[in-house]
């Protein structure tokens, strides 16, 4: 019943005083939907598959259940993998807000980028939660540095991502590292057919929590603004280019978000910008460690408007006055396409998404991509309000 479900608050989830505490302290009242269904599942200790759409919650859920299984005095319980540095810094952000009445509470990030020798530190003192990247981690368990006898929950945030090439050689070593006897939660907005298989190895009759009956991204409307084909490439980034200055000096927004596919042209339209005097910076894999973890601080603390960004922004990271997306150009799968616009209109705020397309083929394959996602699509063309067709 609808009514029951919205008067549902976290009070009546019999959750600990101090997790109950923490959520109460972070301004969090009533569960998500995804929250309602998951938190209570992952606390009797089932595998979980947690598939909601952007800013539904997730990290919260897993968050919580992980809090709620600690026991203090023990040393390491809870191993969180994300596939970027950035939201690992993040999901720990969160777990020390929500487990800050937990007393004696040690929450640790381990990265690539950063230094080895400090993270080995770490585990000189007690760390009940690690969250990190696969590679670092792996380096950290060959090396024997980190006791892994305690740990009873793993989680894999972004899963989807993690089970793809570049890291699924790190996860089955650490999945084989860790205890056979352990929870395991799995959570993204997208599962692609190609991955099922993978992550059903690593979960055992889990129970698949999905609120949502389909992806559709309620509280963002997705617009496009069609430029002019010009096969020579520099001629078609500068009519990119114009179209961009056009949108950012017409729409009005807070914070706004650009995503590029190549990281040459997120450097290109960050010096550009920064020329015409825009309030923008940037975020890429080849910056170094420090800078991606500032240029996203700047952002969450609001001191930068404007984020120029390669897809390593396009999953979790969360800014909550981000109300417009703009992708320069149409990412290569719709699943990108999902996580990109989803950094708007995180839980319930309402966000714009506008795609920069070019006449012909490209704009042909953009529909396409979208015809997969979802049929019934609601895509504006930016200017006139006419569909996209
Ligand atoms: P996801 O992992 O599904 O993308 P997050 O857990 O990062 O989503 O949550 C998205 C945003 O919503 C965050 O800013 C978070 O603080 C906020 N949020 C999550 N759960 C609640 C809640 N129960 N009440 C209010 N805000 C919430
Ligand atoms: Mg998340």
């Amino acid at each position: 019943d609808v009514q029951i479900v919205e008067n549902v608050t976290f009070t009546s989830m019999l959750l600990s005083e101090f997790t109950l505490a923490g959520l109460i302290s972070s301004g969090f009242q009533k569960p998500s939907p995804i929250q309602l269904h998951g938190v209570p599942l992952g606390k009797c200790g089932f595998d979980l598959l947690l598939e909601a759409k952007s800013g539904t919650g997730k990290t919260v859920v897993f968050s919580i259940i992980a809090l709620e299984k600690l026991n203090l005095n023990n040393g390491l319980q809870v191993m969180i993998l994300t596939p970027t540095r950035e939201i690992a810094a993040q999901i720990c952000d969160v777990i020390k807000q929500i487990g800050s009445h937990h007393k004696g509470l040690n929450v640790e990030v381990v990265m690539g980028g950063l230094s080895v020798n400090e993270d080995i530190a770490k585990f000189k003192k007690k760390v009940h939660i690690v969250v990190g990247s696969p590679g670092r981690l792996k380096h950290l368990i060959v090396g024997n540095h980190i006791n892994l006898s305690d740990v009873q929950l793993f989680v894999l945030d972004e899963c989807d991502k993690l089970v793809e090439k570049p890291f699924l050689n790190d996860i089955n070593y650490i999945f084989s590292a860790l205890p056979n006897h352990k929870q395991v939660i799995m959570s993204s907005a997208t599962y692609p057919e190609h991955c099922k298989e993978i992550i059903c190895k690593f979960v055992k009759n889990a129970q698949h929590i999905c609120p949502d009956s389909n992806n559709i991204l309620l509280g963002i409307t997705q617009k496009v603004t069609i430029v002019k084909y010009n096969s020579n490439i520099v001629k078609q980034t500068q009519n990119r280019f114009e179209q961009l200055i056009l949108i950012l000096s017409k729409m009005q927004f807070k914070q706004c978000l650009i995503f590029c596919n190549y990281q040459a042209r997120v450097t290109e339209l960050h010096r550009l910008l920064k020329k015409s005097k825009w309030p923008v910076s940037l975020l890429h894999g080849q910056q170094e460690q420090l800078d991606r973890l500032n240029a996203l601080k700047t952002l969450q603390e609001y001191k930068c408007r404007i984020l120029i960004s390669t897809d390593l922004a396009a999953r979790g990271i969360d800014g909550s006055n981000i109300d417009l997306v703009i992708n320069f150009e149409p990412p290569f799968e719709w699943q990108t396409y999902l996580h990109r616009i989803g950094r708007a209109g995180r839980f319930g705020s309402y966000g714009i998404a506008v795609t920069i397309i070019s006449e012909g083929k490209e704009s042909q394959n953009f529909k396409n991509m979208l015809t997969l996602l979802t049929p019934t699509f609601n895509l504006t063309n930016l200017w006139t309000d006419e569909i996209f067709n």
